[in-house]
C-alpha cells in the first residue's frame, strides 16, 4: 500500500502542514499513521542529538530512544525493522534549518539495522540502533556547501566545552565511516594578475607580520596566500587594492579572527 503525499519531494512545509499531510502526531522523530498507513521519519540536523548521516542516497538514521540503550522491540524502532515485510509506507523529512521540514520522499530499509555508541541527552554513551534508509522516490537534499560549514562549526564549538576525559570517550567512539552528502558551491573566479601583483608587491615577506613566506615553491618562488581585505564572499573586489599576500599563518589568522588593527595593517599595504 502506497500513500501518495500532496507535495513532491524538495518541498519545506512547517510541522502543522506536514501532520495535516500526513495525518500523523507533531512530535517526535518517528511519527506512525494508520490513517494513511504511513511511518514517517524526521531526521533533524537542528535540535537532535542523534547522528543521522548521509552516504550517498543512503541515510544512516538513529531510531527511538532518548536515554539508555535502544531497543528494536521499541515502538517504532520495531514497525522500522519491520517494515520489509509490512506494508508500512516510508516517508522520511529533513530538517535543517529550524522549523523547516524538507520533504525527502519514500524511502526503505535498505539493508539490516545495526547497532552503534552514541551520547544521550545526557552526553552519556549508550548502544542506538541505526537504520540504513535509501530514498526510493524522491531527492536527497542538496544543501549550501555553508550550511554544511556551519553544522559543522557548531558542533567544533560544543567540542571546544568538553572535557579532556569526554573528549577522549567521544572521540574513541565515534563512528568509523564519514559521512558524505553533496553540497552546493559558489567559486569566485580570481584574476591570477591581481594576486600575482600583491605577490611581487610583497617581494616573499607577508604583508601582515613581515616574515619571510615559510618554504619556496619547487621553481623557487616564496610560496605567500593571497587574501581579499573584504571578503569576497562579503562583496569585497577582487582588485590590487583589496588584495594581499600573506604567509599561511596570518593569512588563517584573518579568516578566523579579522581584528580590525590587521586589516588597517593591510590597508595600509594595498594604498598606490
Ligand atoms: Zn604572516
Ligand atoms: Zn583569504
Amino acid at each position: 500500500m502506497t500513500f501518495s503525499p500532496a507535495i513532491p519531494p524538495g518541498t519545506s512545509v512547517d510541522n502543522a502542514r506536514l501532520c495535516e499531510i500526513f495525518q500523523c502526531s507533531p512530535q517526535g522523530g518517528m511519527r506512525r499513521s494508520t490513517r494513511t498507513g504511513t511511518l514517517v521519519l524526521v531526521s533533524n540536523h537542528v535540535e537532535a542529538i542523534y547522528n543521522d548521516r548521509w552516504l550517498g542516497d543512503v541515510l544512516h538514521y538513529t531510531g527511538m530512544g532518548l536515554a539508555g540503550d535502544q531497543s528494536l522491540a521499541f515502538m517504532q524502532n520495531k514497525t522500522l525493522s519491520e517494515s520489509p515485510s509490512s506494508d508500512v509506507d516510508l516517508h522520511l523529512f529533513e530538517v535543517n534549518t529550524p522549523r523547516a521540514y524538507t520533504y525527502v520522499g519514500r524511502v526503505r530499509l535498505h539493508a539490516s539495522p545495526y547497532q552503534e555508541v552514541q551520547p544521550d541527552s545526557d552526553g552519556v554513551p549508550r548502544n542506538v540502533w541505526v537504520f540504513p534508509l535509501r530514498v526510493v522516490d524522491g531527492q536527497v537534499p542538496v544543501l549550501p556547501a555553508s550550511e554544511i560549514d556551519q553544522q559543522e562549526a557548531k558542533a567544533q564549538k560544543v567540542a571546544r566545552r568538553l572535557s579532556d576525559l569526554e573528549i577522549r570517550e567521544k572521540a574513541t567512539r565515534g563512528r568509523s565511516q564519514p559521512g558524505q552528502r553533496q553540497a552546493l558551491g559558489v567559486r569566485f573566479e580570481r584574476d591570477a594578475f591581481v594576486a600575482e601583483n600583491a605577490k611581487r608587491r610583497a617581494k616573499g615577506l607577508c604583508e601582515l607580520c613581515g616574515g619571510e613566506a615559510p618554504f619556496s615553491r619547487a621553481d623557487g618562488d616564496p610560496y605567500l596566500e593571497t587574501h581579499h581585505v573584504v571578503w569576497l564572499a562579503q562583496g569585497g573586489s577582487d582588485t590590487v587594492d583589496n588584495t594581499v599576500a600573506l604567509c599561511p599563518n596570518c593569512h588563517r589568522k584573518m579568516h578566523v579572527l579579522n581584528l580590525e588593527a590587521d586589516i588597517a595593517t593591510l590597508r595600509a599595504k594595498t594604498k598606490p
